[in-house]
């Protein structure tokens, strides 16, 4: 299961755009996007202007990194999203991104950041309808209950999470932070996602 290793901070400024990536601190003045708001690398400042296939491929790199899933696996949830009969497929591809475990547990405010909530799954903290669920990846489905497992729930790091738990959760899901416990309402809509890209320029990179 591959995933990104390198200094995460870089790809924001790559990006040129949060991606909120290091939780706490990206909502600090010592964010690097904040203190230092150009692209990474000696040349940084002397980047031309992006053409039409840059500008394309820059969104998709964005949302990838936004998620944290590596090329081939964004490519097949392309495919899998453009193969669909029904909605759009920048729409489905950004609900299957969205509907990732990983996503859903930081989205519930269970993780301070997609890579913390990524690590957590991993380290077999949670449970979906009462199953050890430790794949990133797993696509949850309206109706599916995610917890924090029985064994985890005395952690300082979930006790404390009980606490502190005030992000905005999106009507798509439901939350009770003194359980540990969301609830997929149902699928979400294109306006509750709020990952910081146009899923038309995405679709026109994967369609050149
Ligand atoms: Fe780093 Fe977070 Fe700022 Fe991105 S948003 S540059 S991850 S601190």
């Amino acid at each position: 299961m591959a995933r990104y290793t390198g200094p995460v901070c870089k790809l924001c400024r790559r990006e040129g755009t949060k991606l909120y990536l290091k939780g706490e601190k990206c909502f600090t003045d010592k964010c690097p996007v904040t203190r230092r708001p150009v692209p990474p690398g000696q040349h940084g400042l002397g980047r031309r202007k992006l053409s039409e296939y840059g500008v394309q491929m820059r969104e998709k790199q964005k949302a990838r990194r936004t998620y944290g899933v590596m090329e081939g696996q964004f490519a097949r949830y392309f495919d899998k999203a453009a193969r669909k009969k029904q909605g759009v497929t920048g729409e489905v591809l950004l609900q299957t991104l969205e509907r990732r475990l990983d996503n859903v547990v930081y989205r519930l405010g269970l993780a301070a950041s997609r890579p913390e909530a990524r690590q957590l799954v991993r380290h077999n903290h949670f449970q979906v309808n009462g199953r050890r669920v430790n794949i990133p990846s797993f696509s949850v489905k309206p109706g599916d209950v995610i917890e924090v497992r029985e064994s985890s729930r005395q952690k300082p790091r979930f006790k404390q999470m009980a606490e502190v738990t005030s992000r905005l959760v999106p009507a798509w899901l439901e939350v009770n932070s003194e359980a540990l416990r969301g609830t997929v309402l149902r699928m979400p809509n294109r306006d509750e996602i709020d990952a910081p890209v146009q899923e038309q320029l995405i679709v026109e990179w994967y369609s050149r």
